[in-house]
């Protein structure tokens, strides 16, 4: 799995923080940072749902 963001489309909610925190935070001002662009199998669901939930479409997925 691939994931990339978008920041600039990120409204700062923070639903993928919390449901993925070792693979997203947030900087200074709320917008995303992508901290595992590869993340391990047992993350992918995490993922998954972040990118689901995610209110600005910012998460994309690729499967490898
Ligand atoms: S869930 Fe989407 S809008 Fe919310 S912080 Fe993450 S990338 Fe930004």
């Amino acid at each position: 799995m691939n994931v990339s963001v978008e920041a600039h489309k990120c409204v700062s909610s923070g639903q993928c923080v919390l449901i993925a925190p070792e693979v997203f935070d947030q900087d200074d001002e709320g917008l995303v940072l992508l901290l595992e662009e590869t993340p391990g199998a047992d993350e992918h669901e995490n993922v998954k749902e972040a990118a689901a939930v995610c209110p600005a479409a910012a998460i994309h997925l690729r499967q490898d």
